[in-house]
């Protein structure tokens, strides 16, 4: 027999997947979270009442558009953008644009869903939000990618604001692509520096955001082992992915103490037994926008292998996936805890699949969602907000000081809501009810919105 919690969440998924079949990441997602929210609704039957989960799963606002923009050759090309304005309880839409060939609204939809709660859990008053195109970034010129920006937000423009929905980097995103989207949203609508974060020292960013995403990875890791009597000092870690959050994580990890043994990117990895160097890793991939094989052809220490990291058989304590979502499945993840792994943290977005969240809890392997793991990127966008609006900027370590106190807090809030609904241990349950219950009371008081 069904209890009317478990009842409810059964039916709201049924609509969800009526409604949406084909968006797997989106159900995924969904799935995943649902699956952690029994005990709230055992407890709070008010939420059922106010049919909370079907409102929370429809995005506010789901805008599509075409960006087309000139190649080199003179060629029309078109793209696809998105931008899905999933919740706005707690603040202004909040989210990155992903600039990747596998952008589609299933993709764009689970990265605003987790956004909801992922800002909620920073404490800062920011809804959740995402966007993209299916452009493909990669072998295209600076100029391509500046008109296909200038294209891209000429439609954007027209849906954003300081004070309702403010964009930021995500895959393919950094700050070369902020910056041509920054200077036309000023050509089209003026100077609002609020309107953008992740952008350039000069004109309005924030000090340590480049590193927020790695640090703050690195920050709530070091929580969680702790917390478990364990800590980076003399570990191997695994790394996956080379971008923005894999380098960062690669640089702080190594300062508390830990060796990285590996990164990679979509082609194949690198091991380095010596420790991965993280400033030869930054030249290649922010400097030259090379490839992760460079790296094998300028450290002697270190091999290239094609393929996934994650099939690799070599030893380590703690696996940190940076890369992208479903990066490991349910048989990578038991390689994962053959290889040594007592610890995941995910940088990445839903890079563990359900296969390999099972695998990780069977196994009571330490498991920091994403969520709450990789929040710290989010966190100092809203802290340039925050400046932005007071004109001012503080020092790195100001904001630096801060990301870690509030990858701390996100860390002690999962705790303090795995203990309170009889969870204890699992830091994903606690996570989403941390998020989802800031979230859902702010629904619930503001009336059926
Ligand atoms: N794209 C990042 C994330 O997944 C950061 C978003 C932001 O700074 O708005 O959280």
């Amino acid at each position: 027999i069904l209890s009317k919690a478990t009842d409810y969440l059964q039916h709201v998924y049924t609509v969800i997947e009526q409604r949406d079949p084909h968006q797997a990441e989106f159900l995924e997602a969904v799935h995943d979270f649902f699956q952690t929210m029994t005990p709230v609704f055992e407890r709070h039957p008010e939420y059922i009442d106010a049919n909370i989960l079907e409102r929370l799963t429809e995005p506010e606002r789901v805008i599509q558009f075409r960006v087309p923009w000139l190649d080199d050759a003179g060629h029309a090309q078109v793209n696809r953008g998105f931008r899905v304005q999933f919740n706005s309880a707690i603040g202004p839409y909040k989210g990155g644009l992903r600039l990747h060939p596998s952008v589609n609204l299933s993709i764009v939809k689970f990265l605003g869903f987790e956004q909801i709660f992922k800002n909620a859990l920073t404490g800062l008053p920011i809804g959740g939000g995402k966007g993209g195109s299916d452009f493909d970034p990669k072998g295209k010129s600076d100029n391509e990618i500046m008109r296909f920006c200038q294209s891209f937000m000429t439609e954007l423009s027209k849906y954003i604001g300081l004070d309702t929905d403010v964009p930021a980097g995500d895959i393919g995103v950094g700050g070369r692509e902020i910056g041509f989207l920054y200077g036309q949203y000023k050509r089209l609508r003026g100077a609002d520096r609020g309107v953008l974060t992740g952008k350039g020292l000069s004109y309005g960013g924030s000090l340590a955001r480049t590193e927020a995403t790695g640090y703050g990875l690195a920050y709530y890791t070091d929580e969680m082992l702790k917390a478990n009597n364990l800590s980076f000092n003399g570990q191997r870690v695994a790394i996956s992915g080379a971008g923005n959050v894999a380098i960062y994580a690669i640089q702080k990890v190594t300062e508390l103490g830990g060796k990285v043994i590996t990164c990679s990117d979509s082609n194949g990895y690198v091991i380095d037994e010596n420790g991965i160097d993280f400033a030869v890793v930054k030249q290649i991939k922010e400097v030259e926008r090379g490839r992760i094989k460079d790296y094998a052809d300028r450290v002697p220490s270190a091999t290239y292998h094609a393929g996934s990291v994650w099939d690799a058989t070599v030893a380590y304590d703690i696996a940190l996936p940076c890369a992208t979502q479903n990066e490991i499945d349910g048989d990578q993840a038991k390689t994962v805890i053959a290889n040594g792994a007592k610890a995941v943290a995910e940088g990445a977005n839903m890079p563990s699949s359900p296969e390999a969240i099972a695998a990780y809890q069977a196994a009571d392997v330490l498991y920091g969602p994403a969520k709450a793991a990789n929040a710290g990127g989010v966190a100092v966008s809203a802290l340039e907000m925050s400046q932005n609006s007071m004109r001012l900027s503080w020092t790195f370590d100001e904001v630096d000081a801060r990301l870690k106190q509030i990858m701390q807090t996100i860390f002690a809030q999962s705790v303090a809501a795995a203990d309170e609904y009889d969870v204890s241990g699992d830091y994903l349950s606690g996570a989403n009810i941390a998020g989802f219950t800031k979230v859902a009371d702010a629904m619930l008081a503001q009336g059926l919105v």
